[in-house]
């Protein structure tokens, strides 16, 4: 067994060079198949008698891996686990005699000066005869598979009788031979199977993974590729039935090659997808095969049109999810490539379910932000709109109290013009303070008036509302009291909003309260939390738990008949809340209807 082997066909791509090696690597590394060979090569060396029989089987290397060699021990000793290039071997063979199917013969002589003699040659006196064996004699069965490639080789050496083989022999090592070959195909295509549905087992996951992207668009476009990568394809095409059938009529093939669709095939897609949501299957559609869910004519014409585009054979899927079946899934391969098995089938069919259901939750999820974008932009206009009506209404109305105040100072109006008057002065003052609480409402609203905090004492801010409602308080015979620190308690803010805080609260309190009652205006500050606190509290009227849950609700106004009395716009504790959230605090309100109210509003203190 003087020579080597030969080189494989490595004009195949290097994703498909990666794939047959791994595929490789797991037939071989099966100590079945190597058992296998073994009793392949006893049964050579036994039966048909030769001192020595190896069998080899080839890497995507290009090189051939004696796996069994039965007979001499030295022999085994030298070769077993030895790679070769089949190159070499394949060189040698040019000039080979044909003794069968498989069997070469090289006759030393013919065999060149400087042929590669990797390997083993025997210490070996040839007898005297025309037929005499040569140590440095190559007979080889090569073992192919179906599509010619090279697999692997049972080699011999040392023939018992020291004659090259004849008819009988010759017949016999064929026979082995195709043992080999059987058992190494076979453990060439259970890898190649395992593989192929760890593929599609792969594809699955990233699937699964990919359902985790809330667009629809994204959704598809981590699927598409986690289907071409999973499995061994030509092209996909991937369709949603709510998108345009123009914009996704394209099949994507692994080459980067776009095919357009025709519309009769777009069609035919999705009627073939629903019927296979509806029986829960996919479809195979190739020259090669029938299936019954396809009319006779609708096979024609698919298997037209994928010749048309050099595919052999599709197999399509339906996505979809409970009852719905939601868009079509078809992959597509050419006459090199194997046939769908039933697991890539079932893995096919389960990506359409995984692809259906997160498709549902990215529409779902869609539509819901449309809305929230509606609504947030409805909300924008309404804002801009009172921002400019208000800022328009304002204008005549500083007129009308003007004139109005001119007018009171006239000593010649009748009393009747006067109480007139003094009706329209009240009415443009509410309305005043409705277009100032609408300005105010719609500066702290717009989220693109950005503010500009400076530090602002809050214990003066407390005791200059104090002082401006005590004539108020007074007449109501309630008690105003103020407790704040001896030092200043400093916030970081806008000086006007915060301001506007205290007095909206304060003067609830006041507006809210039962004469000769109590109120309290505190602040206080907690260095070590870094906030402050600041509260306003009543023994007035109270606020019920239902009431409480709206009260800082546009226009929201009490249910109280009784607070209902006293005027109000709705807007004073809407505005409160937003200051609030501007400065970055938190506003809490505790009440109990009859008894009285505290607001407390904690606020970061000044750094
Ligand atoms: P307005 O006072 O203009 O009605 P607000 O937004 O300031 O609007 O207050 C909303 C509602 O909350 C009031 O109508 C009132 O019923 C209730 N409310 C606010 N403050 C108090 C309080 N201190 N005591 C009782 N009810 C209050």
């Amino acid at each position: 067994m003087g020579q080597g082997v030969s080189g494989v066909d490595q004009s195949s791509s290097d994703v498909t060079t990666y794939r047959i090696h791994r595929v490789m690597a797991e037939a071989w590394s099966h100590t079945a198949l190597k058992d296998s060979l073994q009793v392949v090569a006893d049964g050579v060396v036994e039966v048909v008698g030769f001192g020595v029989a190896a069998v080899s089987v080839l890497h995507d290397t290009g090189e051939l891996e004696v796996v069994a060699l039965a007979g001499d021990d030295d022999a085994r000793d030298e070769l077993l686990g030895t790679f070769s290039p089949l190159a070499g071997l394949m060189e040698e063979l040019t000039v080979a005699e044909h003794w069968g199917p498989r069997l070469r013969f090289v006759p030393h002589e013919l065999l060149g000066e400087n042929v590669s003699t990797i390997g083993w040659v025997p210490d070996y006196e040839p007898v005297d005869s025309p037929d005499a064996w040569h140590p440095m004699d190559l007979l080889i069965a090569l073992i192919t598979d179906d599509a010619g490639q090279i697999r692997g080789s049972m080699s011999v050496d040392l023939p018992d009788d020291g004659m090259r083989p004849g008819p009988e022999r010759r017949r016999q090592l064929e026979l082995y031979a195709e043992q080999a070959a059987r058992a190494i195909l076979t453990a060439v295509e259970r890898a190649r199977l395992g593989e192929r549905v760890r593929l599609a087992d792969t594809a699955r996951k990233v699937v699964r993974e990919a359902a985790a992207e809330l667009s629809s668009g994204a959704l598809l476009d981590a699927a598409r590729q986690a289907v071409v990568d999973g499995f061994d394809i030509q092209g996909l095409w991937l369709r949603t039935f709510e998108e345009p059938a123009g914009e996704q009529g394209r099949v994507h093939s692994s080459d980067g090659l776009e095919v357009v669709i025709p519309p009769v095939m777009v069609a035919m897609g999705e009627r073939i997808a629903r019927a296979c949501w509806e029986h829960q299957r996919g479809l195979v559609v190739s020259t090669r095969r029938e299936d019954w869910l396809l009319g006779s004519e609708d096979h024609q014409q698919i298997c037209d049109f994928l010749t048309s585009v050099d595919v052999t054979s599709t197999l399509i899927v339906p996505l979809g999810a409970g009852q719905e079946c939601l868009g079509v899934l078809a992959l597509t391969r050419d006459d090199t490539d194997p046939d769908w098995s039933d697991a890539e089938i079932t893995a096919a069919l389960e990506i359409g379910h995984d692809l259906g259901r997160a498709l549902l939750t990215a529409r779902l999820f869609e539509r819901e932000r449309r809305l929230v974008d509606e609504l947030q932009a409805l909300d924008a206009y309404k804002s801009r709109l009172i921002a400019t009506v208000s800022h328009e209404l304002k204008t005549p109305l500083s007129t009308v109290i003007g004139h109005v105040e001119i007018l009171e100072m006239d000593p010649e109006l009748t009393t009747r013009g006067r109480t007139s008057v003094g009706a329209i002065g009240r009415g443009a003052h509410r309305l005043h303070n409705l277009v100032n609480s609408l300005l105010m409402l719609a500066k702290v609203g717009d989220p693109h008036n950005v503010m500009e905090p400076v530090p602002v004492d809050l214990g003066r801010a407390l005791k200059e509302v104090a002082e401006l409602l005590a004539m108020q308080a007074e007449s109501r015979g309630l008690r105003l009291d103020l407790v704040t620190q001896q030092e200043a308690v400093v916030a970081h803010g806008d000086p006007y909003e915060l301001d506007q805080l205290v007095t909206n609260l304060a003067s609830n309190a006041v507006k809210y309260s039962v004469d000769g009652g109590r109120v309290e205006l505190g602040v206080e500050a907690h260095p070590g939390a870094g906030v402050l606190e600041l509260w306003v509290t009543d023994e007035g009227l109270g606020i019920s738990e239902s009431d409480q849950e709206q009260l800082f609700s546009e226009f929201f106004r009490s249910t109280n008949p009784q607070a209902l009395k006293q005027p109000g716009t709705g807007l004073g504790l809407t505005i409160v809340a937003r200051i609030v959230e501007r400065h970055h605090g938190r506003i809490e309100v505790t009440s109990a209807l009859g008894v009285g109210t505290t607001f407390r509003v904690t606020l970061p203190l000044a750094p």
